[in-house]
């Protein structure tokens, strides 16, 4: 059995892969470019499934509950008003967590493994050095190696799709993320300690040109004013913002290289789906060992699930008029939006018939993952 493994990039997904991995009983080395505890600018709210997996990978023990929220379901909001909102699944339970707490969480767990080495202010440049029988790329967007490997191409989209975020000394009591729809932009609220409540915003920098030194609160003001709370001096640290995200790998695997994560494929976080589709990835990779067309198949099924589910909501930003008739069907029918949430956070549990749905409508929408085009 193939048992050395380099991974590149310490991110949520490198690092659940060096637990997952660990756990198996390869030997791992995790190479990062700064060092640990990494904060990146997130909505910080992981779906039920994302946390179900936390919870496998045993990181609780270093967390105390006062680290982090639990959260019930999403809540949409239109023009300050309550549109409609949904629970998760019984019993299950999204969690709200920073990513400095998360990133400290899971690099205190990999440090109980003897066969996980962490290498941190190691950027690598050049694979070449590494000598591992396989290189898990967990790089984020931003990744440079799959360019170097000739394996990078842009999302097929005509969007360009930022984000910024902030910190707020500020208690929220709502138990569900609250995404607030803007035009071609979107607001989410995350309480994600019981005193501490982080709002991120995502827009279409070629539709919305937020400009000047204080940008982030005039786009508040602008097209949120009912989130008039969120102020400056409430603000604890300051304004961090990330994009556009276009990159995407050309492949799963290719020789001795897998791609995991948003190094692999990252369309927008308007779903809230990114870590827990990392966490996803770095499950089946252990659990398959290295099964190739199985690690594929199952990835390429997440992939482009996630990529349906995001490009219809990407939809509702664009177009008014598709938000208003997707608002009013979750209106219309209450059990429509858990259902949503459910076919795109649990498709594990999926019946062959929800598949089949999915299939029928990825064939439509999506653009980059289609059914029948693994590479
Ligand atoms: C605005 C926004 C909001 C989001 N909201 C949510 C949300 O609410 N919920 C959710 O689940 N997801 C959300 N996401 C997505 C989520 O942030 C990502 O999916 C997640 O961070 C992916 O983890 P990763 O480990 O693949 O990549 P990253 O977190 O980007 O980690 C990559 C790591 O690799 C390191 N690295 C890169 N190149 C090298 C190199 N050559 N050598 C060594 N190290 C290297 C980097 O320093 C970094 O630490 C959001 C994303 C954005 C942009």
């Amino acid at each position: 059995m193939e048992k050395r493994i380099g991974i590149i990039g310490g991110g949520p997904c490198g690092l659940a892969c060096a637990i997952e991995l660990a756990q198996k009983g390869f030997d791992v080395d995790v190479y990062e470019k700064k060092n640990w505890p990494i904060y990146k600018v997130c909505g910080e709210g992981i779906m039920p499934s994302g946390h179900e997996i936390l919870k496998g990978l045993g990181i609780f023990k270093y967390l105390d509950q006062s680290d982090f929220r639990e959260f019930e379901g999403i809540e949409y909001y239109q023009y300050g008003i309550p549109a409609t909102k949904a629970n998760f699944e019984k019993n299950k339970k999204g969690i709200a967590i920073s990513r400095i707490k998360l990133s400290e969480a899971l690099f205190l767990r990999c440090g109980d493994f003897s066969n996980i080495k962490l290498h941190p202010y190691t950027e690598i440049i050049d694979t070449k050095s590494l000598d591992h029988d396989r290189i898990i790329l967990c790089e984020g967007i931003r990744g440079k190696i799959k360019s170097k490997l000739n394996l990078g191409s842009s999302i097929n989209q005509n969007r360009k799709r930022m984000g910024a975020h902030a910190y707020f000394n500020i208690a929220w009591a709502n138990k569900f993320i609250e995404l607030h729809w803007g035009e071609n932009i979107e607001a989410y609220i995350t309480p994600i300690t019981s005193n501490k409540t982080q709002l991120t915003i995502l827009w279409d920098e070629n539709k919305v040109k937020p400009r000047g030194k204080n940008y982030y609160f005039s786009i508040l003001k602008q097209f949120f004013p009912h989130l008039s709370q969120f102020t400056i001096d409430k603000m604890d640290g300051r304004v961090s913002s990330y994009g556009p995200f276009n990159t995407k790998s050309r492949c799963i695997q290719y020789g001795r290289y897998i791609f995991a994560g948003d190094d692999l494929y990252f369309l927008d976080g308007i779903t809230g789906e990114g870590i827990t589709l990392s966490l996803k990835q770095a499950k089946l990779l252990s659990g398959l060992c290295f099964n190739e067309e199985n690690y594929k198949a199952k990835v390429f099924n997440h992939i482009s699930n996630y990529e349906l589910f995001t490009r219809l909501s990407l939809l509702k930003s664009s177009y008014r008029n598709f938000r208003r008739f997707g608002l009013n069907l979750f209106q219309a029918f209450d059990k429509l939006f858990p259902y949503f949430l459910k076919l795109n956070d649990g498709t594990e549990e999926l019946t062959r018939k929800e598949k089949f749905i999915i299939k029928i409508f990825s064939i439509f929408i999506n653009k980059d993952y289609r059914p029948n085009s693994i590479l």
